[in-house]
């Protein structure tokens, strides 16, 4: 049998991600994507050896990660191609016949493809790379406009991409000074037998934050269910000279009285998000009868409630906000609200809305006692089945 290791290389910070967490460190329905990738791996009885190349600021972050696991870890560099390299290196003592590279960014890599690429490399191709037929048509921006690319004979090309270790550590040490976008550039720089075998779309490279959401439901099996929940939210005006709503800082000729910062808007969304998920209300959460409470600012509370959302495998698709108050005026604080909130849950700004109304003078708010807040949010969980009831 061969020998065959795999190089899992996590050592990007993710930045496209949407994230100050690196993209392959964060949760996918409930496992780090690096650890998703690795396990892919680790699972295999034909793989002898785990290798993660991980950034050198999160080793702990990695090796807490791998916990319980044979993989080792390695620090990456600034490039991917430097990170490879620094890879393939630390397996060189190990002279394994065959290394499959793989980016942690692929979390949803199948069985059947590592298959196709190991038996590739068994058949005595050099290299092996999983390959998609481009299917959209391919468009250039030129200086006076568009023109269409031809895409007969264009594949994209995935990881991992497997290869002859001699083959591809000379590659990596011939051509370092030369910038790449895949292992599969050096091979062919360097002259390699190259094999492709089928790809896979659920194959797919978490890059953008919307991919989390696609690839979590691709782990759902594709079932998903919508789940709607509902807050409100009113405080008294007093003594003060500004307000924070909807995590903003608006000067105003009152503030609002609260144990934490009052922010009326934050605490109605963060109802409706616990409702959404079924976790109780936000004073079960922070109750206003503890000290560490007073003044907090509430966006502490809608980050803590962004950390149960994921703990349920749960998504925010969408949180509607309604402000109900004569004064402060609202519309020149729109914009900013709806950026903090997005700011706080991660999320695009178009999946945040902020509205205003008066109650017409009447009621506390007409009175202008105090300001009150509607919130909506809709959720995306995992599909539960329904459970039959058998007493009918
Ligand atoms: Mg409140």
């Amino acid at each position: 049998m061969h020998v065959v290791t795999a190089l899992i290389v996590a050592a990007g910070r993710g930045e496209r991600a949407g994230s100050d967490t690196p993209k392959q460190f964060r949760s996918l329905c409930g496992t780090p994507v690096m650890r998703r990738s690795a396990d892919a791996f680790l699972c295999r009885p034909d793989i002898a050896r785990v290798l993660v190349v991980a950034p050198a600021s999160h080793l702990d972050v990695a090796s807490r990660m791998l916990r319980g696991t044979p993989a080792a870890i390695v620090p990456g560099a600034d490039s991917r191609q430097q990170s490879v390299r620094l890879g393939l290196e630390a397996l060189a003592s190990h002279r394994p016949e065959f290394v499959l590279i793989h980016d942690a960014a692929r979390p949803l890599v199948s069985q059947p493809v590592i298959d196709r690429v190991i038996a590739a490399l068994s058949a005595g191709s050099d290299a092996a790379i999983p390959l998609l037929k481009v299917a959209d048509s391919l468009k250039r921006e030129t200086d006076n406009g568009w023109t269409t690319v031809p895409r007969d004979g264009l594949f994209r090309a995935q990881t991992p991409q497997g290869f002859r270790f001699d083959a591809i550590l000379q590659a990596h040490r011939a051509h370092a000074g030369v910038s790449a976008t895949d292992d599969m550039a050096l091979a062919e720089a360097a002259g390699l037998k190259i094999a492709g075998v089928p790809g896979e779309e659920s194959n797919m490279k978490i890059t953008a934050p919307e991919d989390f959401e696609l690839a979590e439901t691709l782990l759902a099996g594709g079932r998903s269910e919508f789940r709607t929940g509902m807050g409100f939210d009113a405080h008294r005006f007093a003594p003060g000279d500004h307000v924070w709503l909807c995590g903003v800082k608006i000067t105003h000729d009152h503030a609002l009285e609260g144990h934490s910062d009052a922010d009326a808007g934050l605490h109605a969304l963060t109802d409706a998000i616990l409702g959404a998920i079924g976790e109780g209300d936000i004073g079960l959460h922070f109750p206003p009868t503890e000290e560490k409470w007073r003044g907090a600012t509430s966006s502490v509370f809608l980050a803590h409630t962004l950390a149960l959302v994921r703990a349920h495998r749960a998504a925010i698709v969408h949180c509607d906000i309604t402000l109900i108050c004569e004064r402060p005026k609202i519309a020149p604080h729109r914009d900013a609200m709806r950026a903090r909130v997005a700011e706080i849950l991660e999320l695009e700004i178009s999946r945040v809305s902020i509205k205003a109304t008066t109650s017409e003078g009447m009621g506390f708010t007409g009175r202008r006692e105090g300001l009150a807040a509607q919130a909506i949010a809709t959720l995306r969980l995992p599909a539960t089945p329904a459970v039959a009831i058998a007493a009918l």
